[in-house]
């Protein structure tokens, strides 16, 4: 999956072990950690581990990264086991959880099961304490899978493009608009035809409009280098290009890292090992550093609702 302590306090795996799927993939930081490790098994076996559903830590506010060395989405784990990980969020509001997923197509797939078979479906979706994301390591793979995460049920939307692989205009994306019914949060209404919008409004979603707009936005954006033996390069104009979207529309920006290779300080056009510069992790000077997710946490009367197990 990605490398990246800097925003997640501890990382929970539920599932173990993935198979490729597109092209951020190529040099998969969990495969290179599983296989410098955890020998015994292969990468590719995808394990669920049901004893880790009931190790959460319950004494201090964490972000907590899901499936860190999976993706939860992958094909092999059965919606069934994917409602037990989302039942511990629910039942542990103390934290926040952040899920990213490269198969946005069978994230969307699994709540539309859970809307379906969940007869309790309105009383806990979306969930206050989870964050949804897809992985847009290129263009192709924004316009695929950005367009799902929007029609997915969340309460806070992410995208992360890492490894930026090549220059990702968020504002030439198409999506439906879709109008949700804050009473009942059905998302799955059927946009209009006229309601094909770029996501330049999506990302134009300010404070109090989502009260007078019923627009679906991407809440904040990760950009990040890949890092690593083999690592392909992010050129600084596309990471530009990324941040002066997210200003002009006031949605979040945090710049992660580089990775392998950074701009050399005298020659923006050539691109040296990352070791031979400090640069660190700035951005034409700048440390992008702002995590939405790390607000505190609101309280959540917990005796005020039914398990998510309970109304199965
Ligand atoms: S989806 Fe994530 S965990 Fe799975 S192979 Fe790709 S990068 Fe690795």
């Amino acid at each position: 999956m990605t490398n990246g302590s800097q925003w997640w306090d501890q990382s929970w795996n539920p599932v173990t072990g993935c198979t490729m799927v597109s092209e951020g993939c190529a040099n998969c930081y969990a495969k290179a950690m599983h296989e410098r490790f955890m020998q015994s098994t292969m990468f590719e076996k995808v394990v669920l581990h049901p004893e880790r559903l009931s190790k959460i830590d319950k004494t201090k506010p964490k972000v907590i990264f899901v499936d860190s060395m999976s993706d939860l989405f992958h094909e092999a784990v059965p919606f069934e086991f994917i409602s037990e990980v989302f039942s511990v969020m629910q039942r542990n509001p103390l934290h926040t959880f952040v899920v990213l997923t490269k198969r946005a197509k069978r994230m969307f797939e699994y709540f539309m099961w859970e809307r379906e078979f969940n007869p309790e479906w309105k009383l806990f979706y979306p969930l206050e304490n989870v964050w949804l994301g897809v992985t847009a390591e290129n263009q192709e793979r924004a316009n695929e899978r950005i367009p799902l995460l929007l029609k997915t049920p969340a309460k806070y939307r992410f995208v992360s493009v890492e490894p930026m692989l090549e220059s990702v205009d968020l504002t030439k994306i198409k999506w439906a608009r879709i109008a949700v019914d804050k009473t009942n949060y059905d998302f799955f209404g059927a946009p209009a035809p006229d309601e094909i919008w770029s996501l330049r409004n999506v990302l134009d979603r300010r404070p109090g409009d989502e009260y007078n707009r019923p627009l679906i936005g991407v809440d904040f954006v990760i950009c990040g280098g890949e890092s690593g033996p083999g690592a392909r390069l992010m050129r600084p104009e596309w990471a530009r290009a990324l941040r002066d979207q997210c200003l002009q529309s006031d949605v979040p920006f945090f710049f992660k890292q580089w990775g392998a290779w950074v701009p050399d300080m005298l020659n923006d056009y050539v691109m040296v090992r990352s070791h031979m510069t400090g640069i660190g992790r700035k951005l034409d000077g700048v440390e992008w550093n702002y995590l939405p997710w790390r607000k505190p946490a609101k309280p959540v009367l917990v005796e005020n609702q039914l398990s998510f197990a309970e109304v199965k």
